[in-house]
């Protein structure tokens, strides 16, 4: 039996990247050392941290005027960070509220400055997003902040907002990042968290505009800054190698499966299957407007919460694992991230069908 990890974060990883690790942890790259032992200040980790971002801005085409840093802590420490780095001398955020994760953001960026709420999911029950007739920017705002997917909710934008008005735009790409071209250059600033999509836990990685860094005030903690951690190439203090190291071996076999355009192509692929399932059943159902659908997290939920539960334990006595909804929505969510292979939609689906047959 072939097991499938559809957890929302630590995620599954692909095949060949647990097998070139299992190597590596016994002797890496001809180093006598265990990946999990060597020092930060050896030649060899200053050759792989330049030739993962090298990778980095290669796969997703980041322009030049952009700085990568791999910083340690999730996406929730990016949350902190990005309002005292970039408010400079402005005194407002803007923010659109999608759902969870972007009302975590929103509760940091109020901290320390006034949050405008751009608009807000809030009205439809976080079920679909305003319009962009409907939004309402600030003459001058410090940046604006959004989550390009909900990874609980299961809500995600189709396009980047495009913002008229000058304001850096600021992504929470964390269950989203590789999994579809993107134009780098529409943004100041990208971050995301690894374990979903770029890797393991422990790591962020953050893609600034150059000219951002300058921002925050002189009297910042160094190690709170994106200027210290750009100045030192990421490897100011002890950093999370191994995490590197790991999403240096997930861009090896993203360009191997052909970039980003085939990851976008499986993710369009696994979640239409998924989608149509659902949507051909009377027995799933998903609440989100279509053109919102998350295509990495899908909600979804059964007529009550004992078939949920048992639901869940069956998938789960198949190899079909992780399944259940976030701690705060309960139900039934499925992850496809871009290392889930489509056999294992195929294998969820059939599992599904059968559910169904047996307890509608
Ligand atoms: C998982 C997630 C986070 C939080 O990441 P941590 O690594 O737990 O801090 C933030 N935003 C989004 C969109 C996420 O999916």
């Amino acid at each position: 039996m072939t097991n499938y990890n559809f957890g929302a974060g630590p995620a599954l990883l692909p095949e060949p990247v647990i097998t070139q690790a299992k190597i590596d942890i016994l002797e890496w790259n001809n180093t006598k050392q265990s990946i999990l032992e060597i020092g930060h200040r050896s030649k060899e980790i200053e050759e792989l941290f330049s030739k993962v971002e090298k990778d980095l801005r290669e796969v997703l085409v980041i322009p030049s005027t952009y700085r990568i840093l791999f910083l340690p802590g999730g996406a929730s420490f990016q949350f902190a960070m990005i309002p005292i780095n970039l408010i400079g001398a402005y005194d407002v955020i803007d923010c659109f509220d999608t759902g969870f994760w972007s009302q975590r953001a929103i509760a940091e960026a109020r901290k320390v400055a006034r949050v405008n709420i751009v608009a807000s999911s809030s009205p439809t029950n976080y079920a679909s997003i305003p319009e962009p007739s409907e939004w309402r920017c600030s003459e001058n705002a410090a940046y604006c902040h959004y989550t390009s997917n909900e990874t609980i909710g299961g809500i995600e934008f189709d396009k980047a907002p495009e913002l008229t008005n000058g304001t850096p735009l600021v992504a929470d790409m964390s269950s989203n990042i590789l999994s579809t071209p993107l134009d780098v250059s529409a943004f100041g600033l990208i971050y995301a968290s690894a374990q979903k999509n770029l890797g393991i836990a422990g790591l962020s990685i953050v893609i600034i505009r150059e000219d951002l860094l300058a921002r925050a005030p002189d009297n910042l903690p160094d190690i709170s800054t994106f200027r210290t951690h750009a100045k030192h190439l990421s490897l100011y203090n002890t950093p999370p190698i191994v995490c590197v190291y790991v999403t240096g071996l997930i861009l090896g076999w993203i360009k191997s499966q052909g970039g980003l355009q085939a990851m976008h192509n499986s993710r369009i692929k696994k979640s239409k299957k998924l989608y149509d399932m659902i949507d051909s059943s009377e027995f799933y159902s998903n609440r989100i407007d279509k053109r919102y659908r998350s295509k990495m997290n899908i909600p979804f939920r059964l007529p009550n919460e004992s078939l949920e539960k048992l639901f869940l334990e069956n998938a789960s006595a198949q190899g079909l694992l992780n399944l259940q909804g976030h701690r705060s929505m309960g139900g039934v969510r499925a992850s496809l991230y871009n290392a889930m292979p489509e056999q294992g939609v195929d294998a969820l689906i059939s599992f599904m069908t059968e559910f169904q047959k047996k307890y509608a």
